[in-house]
């Protein structure tokens, strides 16, 4: 049986750029909604990431017919007990606040803190339309800087400094990034639960 063309769930630019080299790195092909023409922007309404990341590849399955995968991701720090976490793009206040002024609130709120450990974490949910449904998770450990550094990336990038590196996400660059990333990880352990499920199927 051949692979199918998946369906990435998501509009953020930044996140589809890191996405699709590594589907292609699995010899995996895929399309962005707005390639397939389809439109599917569910309320994110779970208290994880996996919960979150199921809604997303669930409602574009529907949407679109094509088994369709979808991230849920955020920044969780600890001096904040885990915040923002599966509210980190609503963060500072909606949708429509910049990545810039996140980053700034962000650090606002942690001005006090010493301890400046923190995590960024991906879920990937996969949903076919026989009802299949795969997800994967990773995790990627760091701390959080006093000021943001850096041009690359999106999101929290230019504050989180990865274990292991002097220099934040941002500064790194995408190809260190998608090495280490927390979605890189998510999404290795995705590669291994689809060739699972696509094994399981062929049976
Ligand atoms: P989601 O679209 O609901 O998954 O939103 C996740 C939010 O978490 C994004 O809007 C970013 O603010 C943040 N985020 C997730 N992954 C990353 C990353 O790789 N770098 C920086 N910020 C990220």
């Amino acid at each position: 049986m051949s692979a199918p063309v998946f369906l990435l769930a998501t509009n953020n630019a930044g996140k589809l750029a890191e996405l699709r080299p590594i589907f292609a790195s699995l010899g995996l092909e895929c399309v962005s909604m707005r390639e397939a023409g389809v439109s599917s922007d569910p309320e994110e309404t779970g208290s994880t990431f996996e919960e979150n990341a199921l809604i997303k590849a669930r409602a574009a399955m529907e949407a679109s017919g094509m088994p369709a995968a979808a991230d849920d991701s955020g920044l969780m720090v600890d001096a904040l007990d885990g915040a923002p976490g599966v509210m980190s793009a609503r963060f500072a206040g909606g949708h429509d606040v910049s990545d810039a002024d996140k980053c700034a609130f962000l650090l606002q709120k942690m001005a006090d803190k010493e301890q400046r450990s923190a995590r960024f974490v991906s879920c990937i949910a996969c949903v076919f339309p026989d009802g299949g449904e795969i997800t994967s998770r990773g995790e990627c450990e760091g701390s959080i800087i006093r000021a943001p550094r850096g041009e690359s990336g999106f999101g929290y990038d230019p504050v989180f400094v990865p274990e292991g590196f002097g220099k934040t996400f941002a500064e790194l660059g995408p190809e260190i990034k998608n090495g280490i990333s927390h979605r890189a990880r998510a999404l290795r352990a995705f590669g291994e639960e689809l060739a699972r499920y696509l094994g399981r199927q062929t049976c």
